[in-house]
């Protein structure tokens, strides 16, 4: 697709109404157009049924409506499905399918690469290539939807793929704008869970948006000297900073917000360091999710034993402080969390390495 024509699937409903209108159709053709798009997954106007011929005819030649293709698609033995999409201009992200956590969760890419660099993370190594759009990140829900057989039924969100999605402020909430209009996925903010490295400034607007997600910080040290090297936006906006930006954050009733912790042998691992994550979080409505390390090529780091990660949430747990550990899905077909990366740029790591 390579034309100035607008996308359809890029306008939230009110712009997609002023449009309509300026190209002199009826205003509420847009639920309509939004109900095939978002709730039965037809993306040619020609099967739009309910829309006049004629409006069918002229949109035809005016707009396009864009979406992410297909390129292949693997399945774990655990029922994880990862997708490789490819993007209008040839540049490819993955998308996971992980059913049954308990719900089903689409776990969504909200850039191409990251530019933030965390030392354990594959999708960091890639570097930025660039942000995604609305409709790309609203397009990757469109098609796991249908992929799954899921447009009508109720899933969670995680935006836990490549990408960091408060460096993508702007379209990162106009697709949760989008995906929550009752005419097209209708999705509640309380199924979306918002998973960020902790850009202070984007966290304290994040605290004034109507529609809130679950926020997930990725914390993964106790110390600013050693987060600076695990997460190097660290030292610009340090986890002090962050933790407070935290505190000030509103929560809803009965709502916490999850602390990542991704578990790394002998480097954040040992007791001292969850006796002090106890300290740190004191005062803030948090859970804590530990996610032991996905090794891959490349990543200078191990897992930690399951009795290293047991005793680390025992010591949380004792402290009163809600632990979990997360199960890794999808490992086999390198789906797990920080595995994403799209083939050319492994092939570029590889490269980089010999
Ligand atoms: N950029 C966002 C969201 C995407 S990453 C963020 O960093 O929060 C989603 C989660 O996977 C983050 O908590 C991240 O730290 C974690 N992660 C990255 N690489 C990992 C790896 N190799 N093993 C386990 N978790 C990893
Ligand atoms: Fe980016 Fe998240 Fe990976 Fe860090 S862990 S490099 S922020 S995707």
């Amino acid at each position: 697709m390579s034309s100035d024509r607008p996308d359809l699937a890029e306008l939230e409903l009110p712009d997609l109404e002023q449009a309509l209108e300026a190209a002199g159709h009826r205003r509420f053709h847009a639920r309509q157009v939004f109900q095939w798009l978002y709730r039965r997954g037809v993306t040619d106007l020609e099967a739009m049924t309910d829309l006049p011929k004629a409006m069918r005819a002229d949109l035809a030649t005016r707009v396009t409506i864009g979406t992410p293709e297909v390129v292949s698609e693997s399945r774990s033995t655990d029922g994880t499905r990862k997708f490789l999409l490819r993007l209008h201009d040839g540049r490819t992200i993955e998308s996971v399918f992980i059913p049954d956590t308990p719900a089903m969760t689409f776990c969504l890419s909200t850039q191409v690469g990251c530019a933030m660099g965390c030392a354990f993370c594959l999708t960091g190594k890639m570097g930025l290539v660039r942000h995604l759009t609305a409709g790309e990140i609203v397009g990757q829900v469109r098609v796991l939807a249908a992929a799954t057989g899921l447009l009508t039924e109720p899933f969670n969100l995680v935006l836990m793929g490549m990408g960091e999605p408060l460096h993508n402020y702007e379209n990162t909430m106009k697709a949760l704008r989008i995906l929550h209009d009752e005419h097209g996925f209708a999705v509640s903010p309380r199924r979306v869970t918002l998973s960020t490295v902790g850009i202070v400034p984007a966290l304290d607007r994040l605290a004034h948006e109507a529609l809130m997600p679950n926020l997930a910080i990725s914390l993964h040290a106790t110390t600013e000297e050693l987060r600076s090297r695990l997460v190097p936006p660290n030292q610009k906006y340090p986890l002090g900073d962050i933790l407070e930006a935290c505190r000030r954050f509103p929560l809803k009733k009965r709502s916490r917000i999850t602390f990542e912790y991704v578990m790394l042998k002998g480097v954040n691992d040992s007791a001292a360091d969850a006796r002090r994550l106890a300290t740190l979080l004191h005062g803030i409505k948090a859970k804590v999710n530990l996610i032991p390390l996905n090794p891959a090529p490349g990543i200078p780091f191990e897992r930690p034993s399951d009795h290293q990660i047991d005793q680390f949430a025992r010591i949380l747990a004792e402290r009163y402080i809600t632990v979990s550990v997360r199960k890794s899905r999808g490992r086999d077909i390198r789906a797990a969390c920080g595995q994403l990366i799209v083939d050319g740029a492994r092939l570029q790591i590889g490269r980089a390495h010999v």
